[in-house]
């Protein structure tokens, strides 16, 4: 039997809730149905031009804005999911979500990965994007990943000062091993008191429901925060008492939107969030395209107010 699919819609992999169908998709939840996949996918994909033999990684698609007119090649879902304790290390699949691992991490008294309380998405998206929040980041705790090569199907593990881990960055991401699939991660924990693991987890989560619209699909924060080394010195004065260190001197892109004017801004069915400016939000059948073009709306309104290149964070699949 086969094990790809065709034309499955992808906003129901995807937190936005936007987006056609992928042409090809695979859902994998070994490292073996994994190989298998790719293999069939060489056989079936060999005639095809090269557009159509793309292949995109889906993890919790909650950093992804998938097009209206879908994705021509393979989406594969990588829902690898299984978490080792062996004493303060954690083995856990690419397919946990990240609030799984860090339930068990509270029911082992295992301590480090607080930071990450109320972060969506899976083990495999926040290594690859070095996910960090309140300070923290993947990188921290990493200890060594797991990935299977797309092209030679042979295996990989990297330790963390391999991953070549930056800010939202690693090896994953934009190096060596960009046509790689992360399949699992070790993450180096302490041993902790179980009810401060739990309360300090439990804090971020509440800040997050506090500050994020999460009633409404989003895709989290739609730019990178603004290094304040390469922000004007005008926009620095103005907003130095908003700089945050996280992971190191950032103005919060959310400010620069406030001031911009672009709160409530809406094109089609996507506002930028009033609650939290730097998401975007679904309010009702949003497009692809009114995304974007809210996108470009806010870079162009932000460059030409205050001077300042915003970097967009979330990953378009088209
Ligand atoms: C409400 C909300 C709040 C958020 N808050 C934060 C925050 O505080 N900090 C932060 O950094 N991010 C935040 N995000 C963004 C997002 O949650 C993170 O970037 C997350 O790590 C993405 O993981 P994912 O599994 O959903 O990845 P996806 O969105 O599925 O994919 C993201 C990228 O990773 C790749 N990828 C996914 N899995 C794999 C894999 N196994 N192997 C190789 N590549 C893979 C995909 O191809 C894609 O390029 C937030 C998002 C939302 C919706």
């Amino acid at each position: 039997m086969s094990l790809i699919q065709e034309n499955v819609p992808l906003r129901e992999y995807s937190s936005f809730k936007i987006g056609g169908n992928a042409k090809y998709f695979l859902e994998v939840s070994s490292k073996e149905e994994l190989v298998e996949g790719l293999k069939e996918w060489r056989e079936l994909s060999s005639s095809f031009p090269e557009s159509d033999r793309r292949i995109f990684i889906i993890g919790g698609g909650t950093n992804l804005l998938v097009s209206d007119n879908g994705f021509s090649g393979l989406a594969i879902h990588v829902n690898i999911k299984f978490i080792k304790i062996a004493g303060e290390v954690a083995k856990t699949g690419a397919g946990n979500l990240i609030p799984q691992l860090l339930d068990t991490c509270i029911k082992n008294s295992l301590s480090g990965l607080e930071w990450a309380g109320g972060l969506p998405g899976t083990v495999g998206g926040a290594v690859r994007g070095n996910a960090g929040a309140f300070g923290g980041e993947t990188k921290d705790n990493v200890l060594e990943v797991e990935s299977l090569d797309i092209n030679t199907l042979g295996q990989k593990t990297r330790k963390n000062a391999q991953c070549k881990f930056a800010y939202r960055d690693s090896v994953y991401k934009s190096g060596e091993g960009k046509d790689e699939i992360i399949i699992s991660a070790s993450f180096g924990l302490k041993y902790g008191d179980m009810e401060e693991i739990r309360s300090a987890t439990q804090e971020k989560i509440n800040y997050r429901e506090a500050k994020h619209p999460l009633h409404l699909p989003n895709a989290g924060s739609i730019f990178k925060n603004v290094n304040v080394e390469d922000a004007p010195g005008s926009v620095i004065s103005e907003f130095e008492s908003s700089i945050k260190n996280d992971p190191f001197p950032v103005i919060p892109t959310a400010k620069l939107l406030i001031r911009a004017g672009l709160q409530g801004k809406k094109v089609g069915g996507a506002q930028v969030s009033q609650q939290h400016p730097n998401f975007i939000v679904n309010i009702g059948n949003a497009r692809s395209s009114d995304v974007k073009d809210l996108i470009e709306l806010e870079k162009e309104a932000v460059k030409q107010r205050l001077g300042v290149d915003l970097e967009v964070e979330v990953m378009f699949v088209e």
